[in-house]
C-alpha cells in the first residue's frame, strides 16, 4: 500500500452569489514512492486546489487521498510544501529556519544538528548559515525553503511554482539542484509549474490539466529528468525529442487558453 493515491477527487466551491465552481472533477492519480510528477495547465484548471488537497489544507467534496495506505485528513510533516515565496521566517537566520521543523517536533540539537548542517551545505548555503532571510537573494531564499522542507524528512514534497519568482539564470541553476536533490533523497515530488520547459525537464511524469471542470487532460512518461541528473540541462533541452515535446504541450495549452478566451467572449 505504499505510494500516494488520489481516488476520484472532486472539489466544488459554492460561491456567495449562489453559483459554484467545479475546481476539480473526478481526478485520480497513483504515484509510486520516489516519482517526480509535474503538473501543467492554464490558470484556473485546479492545480493549486489539487496541491492543497494533497497537503491536507483543503478537504475535497468527494474522493480520498491516501499516503502509504492511510487517508490524508489534514496537514502533516509527512507531506512538505514549498511555496513560490514568502513562507520563511524573515526574522530568523538560515539555520533556525531549516531546523524549525525538528525543533517543533521536540528534537534536540544533538539529534538534528548534523543533518540540518548537511542540508544547508547541499543547497549551497554553507557560508550563509547565520544570515537573516531578508539578507538573501530570492534564489537563496528558495534554497532555504527546500532545505527546511527536507529537514522534516517528508515522504512527499509538494511544490507550488517554487521557482516562479526567480530570474531565468537562477531558475535554471535551481532546476538542476531540484533534480539532483530528488535523485539523492528519493522523495516523491509533485511540482506545479507554469513553465512547459521546467515541467518537461523535471517531471518523469507529466500531467496536463484542463479547466471547467478541472480535470486530467493528458498524461506522459518522460525520459528527460532521468537524463538530466548531474548533466547540463541545456544539452537536454537541445535534443529534438525535447523540442518536439515542448511544441506539442505548448500547442495543447495554447488551444485550451484560446478556448477559454472564446468562452469568455461569448459571455461578454
Ligand atoms: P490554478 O492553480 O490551476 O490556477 P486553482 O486551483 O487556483 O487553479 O483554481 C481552480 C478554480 O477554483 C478557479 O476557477 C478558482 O477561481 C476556483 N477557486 C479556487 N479556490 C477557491 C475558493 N477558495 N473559493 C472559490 N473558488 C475558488
Amino acid at each position: 500500500m505504499s505510494g500516494l493515491k488520489l481516488n476520484n477527487i472532486s472539489m466544488r466551491f459554492d460561491l456567495a452569489n449562489g453559483s459554484h465552481v467545479q475546481a476539480l472533477e473526478d481526478v485520480s492519480l497513483d504515484l509510486q514512492p520516489g516519482q517526480l510528477m509535474s503538473v501543467l495547465g492554464p490558470s484556473g484548471c485546479g492545480k493549486s486546489t489539487l496541491l492543497n488537497i494533497v497537503a491536507g489544507f483543503l478537504a475535497p467534496t468527494a474522493g480520498t487521498v491516501t499516503l502509504n495506505g492511510h487517508q490524508v485528513t489534514g496537514p502533516d510533516a509527512e507531506r512538505g510544501v514549498v511555496f513560490q515565496k514568502g513562507a520563511l521566517f524573515e526574522w530568523m537566520n538560515v539555520r533556525d529556519n531549516v531546523s524549525f521543523g525538528p525543533r517543533m517536533a521536540g528534537q534536540r540539537e544533538s539529534q538534528y544538528g548534523s543533518q540540518v548542517d548537511h542540508l544547508i551545505d547541499v543547497v549551497g548555503l554553507k557560508d550563509f548559515r547565520d544570515k537573516a532571510i531578508y539578507e538573501l537573494s530570492g534564489g537563496m531564499q528558495q534554497r532555504v525553503a527546500l532545505a527546511r522542507c527536507l529537514a522534516n524528512d517528508p515522504d512527499v514534497i509538494l511544490m507550488d511554482e517554487p521557482l516562479g519568482a526567480l530570474d531565468a539564470l537562477t531558475r535554471e541553476k535551481m532546476q538542476a539542484m531540484v533534480l539532483n536533490l530528488w535523485k539523492e533523497t528519493g522523495k516523491t515530488v509533485i511540482l506545479i509549474t507554469h513553465s512547459v520547459e521546467e515541467a518537461l525537464l523535471l517531471g518523469e511524469r507529466l500531467v496536463v490539466m484542463a479547466p471547467r471542470p478541472g480535470r486530467i487532460y493528458k498524461e506522459y512518461n518522460l525520459p528527460f529528468a532521468e537524463q538530466g541528473v548531474g548533466q547540463d540541462l541545456r544539452e537536454v533541452k537541445k535534443q529534438p525529442a525535447f523540442t518536439a515535446m515542448r511544441e506539442e504541450i505548448l500547442s495543447m495549452i495554447w488551444n485550451m487558453e484560446e478556448e477559454i478566451m472564446g468562452r469568455q467572449g461569448d459571455v461578454a
